[in-house]
């Protein structure tokens, strides 16, 4: 089986029992990987209605086919679990070179359940797998973390993912870390690892992916990678400035959220675009395994001395959305939430609904007692709240449960600016109507990594459509985004290829890796069940879909103020039963059961 190692780990946490069992080619062909894996997994063993905090969550890492391979970006991993956040599938990838590692170990997944009564990390040596006391790392920041547990095992080349304090307290929105700064960051899969005692993996492997067929594999990636340097974003923007190469052309656009979505343009988007930070504080490019693209950036601060990131969505959760403008600041932010292992979208966001329920009157200065005011612009809030909800103390503690609950608990859920409960990324969609409805309609709630109809609607990817064309063909795109994401995600891919390549490039790099002949729609085909299977786990987890799968309020009815879309919101009624009809859904956004058999789901039916 080419591809793949043919292995899963299985680790129960109660009893400490490790077992192997073994995968096939028909599974693989069925499900890919990373996500395709973890849905099965979590459908075909799981109660979906457990509390994410019980021991009887699973919590899943898996690779995919070209994890570990030269194909351009292949060394993604995902963690797929019941999010704590949502109450809905949670499925957070990550770079760096952990997924890598994992899959030289011999491995192609690792299925965590039950729970340690103690704190514990699970080191992986090829096959030596064992469970071994982490009291002495508990409570200890990532970086901290990976030091120590490098030096205790005695291999610098070990491959460390783990947790910060954030994910230890539960903080509903924690994320699972590798290489210090890279974050499997959304639906807080950090916290169910925390709930579970696992602070770490640690993982040592010596062994190859094998190829089908060699010779004609790296005459693929060869193509591959020259058509993403020839590719003005993936061989231009990317590598000269980054994921913050975004700031001033989402905010020229007039999408860059600001102020908690009152605005939609930052009066001070220069100053902390990817250009400002290229010129005054980065040091290099840090590439993750096997990218020809390195958007990752490793900055300089006389504060801090050398960090990684922040990225586009870190520099806006962290700066325009709080109104904020002190790149350096921001910089300190980001670095602190790496270290304490926060998703710094949530992060951002949960600030900033705090600081609207504040400037509002619905939090009172009493709630936050002698606490720095929540008020948008403030950069003093950045650093003190960020420590206080990662160790839950004064008010921390409530803004650790996430921006939704904050908002409920002070009657303000309207002024939440989130989907399903997870805060939105940095993209205002009343400036990209088919992103608005991809937000809508995500598995994950409020994310964009899933459709990134941003590509179509602003940068010209595939080809440009205009952001306020609410047709048929849009609705078509945000599904064939989605299936197509769901693809290179199993792959073992970053979604940045995109930049450069298309479906038939996936297909492509597969089919010579694996040594088979599947079409581009069969591929796609993958993709679609895997978006299926997660929305089924979520219709048995209590999804409502005519309640959930829509926007905040404010999207939806208040026409943005300034700039190129001014007057415009989110036409989603519209959209939405058009997409339901496309998918091939019921009128109220359930699968029927043709659909179900079509994609050969009918055991999870
Ligand atoms: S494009 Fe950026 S995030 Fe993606 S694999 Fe390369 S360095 Fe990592």
């Amino acid at each position: 089986m080419f591809g793949y190692q043919g292995k899963i780990l299985r680790v129960n946490l109660t009893t400490g029992k490790i077992s192997e069992e073994k995968i096939d080619e028909k599974f693989a062909k069925k499900w890919l990987g990373t996500r395709g894996f973890g849905i099965y997994y979590i459908l075909k063993e799981m109660d979906p209605k457990v509390d994410p905090f019980s021991p009887d969550n699973k919590l899943i890492f898996a690779t995919g086919p070209l994890t570990g391979t030269t194909a351009p970006t292949g060394g993604r991993y995902m963690v797929i679990t019941k999010s704590p956040l949502t109450g809905y599938i949670a499925m957070a990838n990550s770079g760096g070179f952990f997924g890598a590692e994992l899959k030289f170990a011999g491995w192609d997944a690792i299925i965590f359940e039950g729970k340690a009564d103690h704190p514990v990390y699970l080191y992986i040596n090829d096959d030596q797998v064992e469970l071994r006391d982490a009291s002495h790392v508990w409570g200890k920041v990532v970086s901290e973390t990976e030091k120590i547990l490098t030096e205790e095992v005695g291999d610098k080349k070990v491959q460390i993912a783990s947790i910060g304090p954030a994910g230890e307290n539960l903080v509903r929105f924690a994320a699972v870390m590798n290489n210090g700064h890279r974050a499997a960051g959304r639906g807080g899969v950090g916290a169910v690892m925390g709930s579970k005692n696992l602070k770490a993996v640690v993982v040592r492997g010596h062994k190859r992916v094998e190829i089908a067929d060699r010779q004609k594999f790296t005459s693929v990636v060869k193509e591959k990678i020259e058509k993403l340097k020839k590719d003005p974003v993936a061989g231009g923007g990317l590598p000269t400035y980054g994921t913050a190469v975004l700031v001033n052309i989402i905010n020229s656009n007039g999408l860059y959220p600001t102020r908690n979505f009152q605005d939609s343009q930052f009066e001070y988007a220069e100053e902390q675009s990817g250009e400002a930070m290229r010129a005054k504080y980065l040091v290099r490019n840090k590439p993750c395994f096997a990218c020809p693209i390195g958007c990752g950036r490793v900055n300089v601060l006389p504060t801090l001395g050398e960090t990684e990131g922040p990225e586009y969505e870190s520099i806006w959760a962290l700066g325009a959305n709080l109104g904020i403008n002190d790149l350096a600041s921001i910089i300190e932010a980001n670095h602190l939430c790496d270290e304490y292992g926060l998703d710094t979208i949530s992060t951002g966001g949960t600030l900033a609904t705090a600081m609207e329920l504040y400037e509002r009157g619905l939090i009172k200065p009493e709630d936050i007692g002698d606490a720095p005011p929540l008020r948008f612009g403030n950069t003093e809030v950045l650093h003190y709240y960020i420590e206080k909800l990662t160790f839950r103390k004064g008010f921390g503690d409530i803004l650790a449960e996430g921006g939704y609950r904050v908002a409920e608990k002070f009657n303000g859920v309207e002024y939440f600016m989130g989907v399903k409960k997870q805060e939105l990324p940095a993209y205002d969609p009343r400036g990209a109507e088919g992103h608005g409805l991809g937000y809508a309609t995500n598995n994950r709630g409020g994310g964009h990594i899933k459709q990134y109809m941003i590509s179509p609607e602003i940068l010209g990817y595939p080809y440009k459509m205009d952001p306020h064309d609410i047709s048929d063909e849009k609705v078509k795109m945000v599904i064939l985004f989605q299936d197509l994401t769901a693809l290179i995600d199993a792959a073992g891919l970053c979604v940045f290829t995109t930049f450069g390549l298309g479906a038939d490039d996936y297909r492509d790099l597969l089919n010579a890796a694996l040594g088979w002949d599947f079409t581009t729609e069969e591929y796609l085909k993958i993709g679609e069940r895997i978006w299926n299977a997660e929305r089924l786990f979520n219709l048995k987890a209590g999804l409502d879909p005519l309640k959930e799968d829509t926007l905040p309020k404010r999207l939806l009815e208040e026409p943005v103020k300034q700039g190129p879309n001014k007057g415009h919101v989110v036409r989603l009624k519209e959209m939405l039963p058009r997409y339901y009809a496309l998918r091939g859904w019921t009128e109220d956004g359930k699968i029927p059961e043709e659909k179900i058999k079509e994609l050969g789901l009918e055991e999870f039916a």
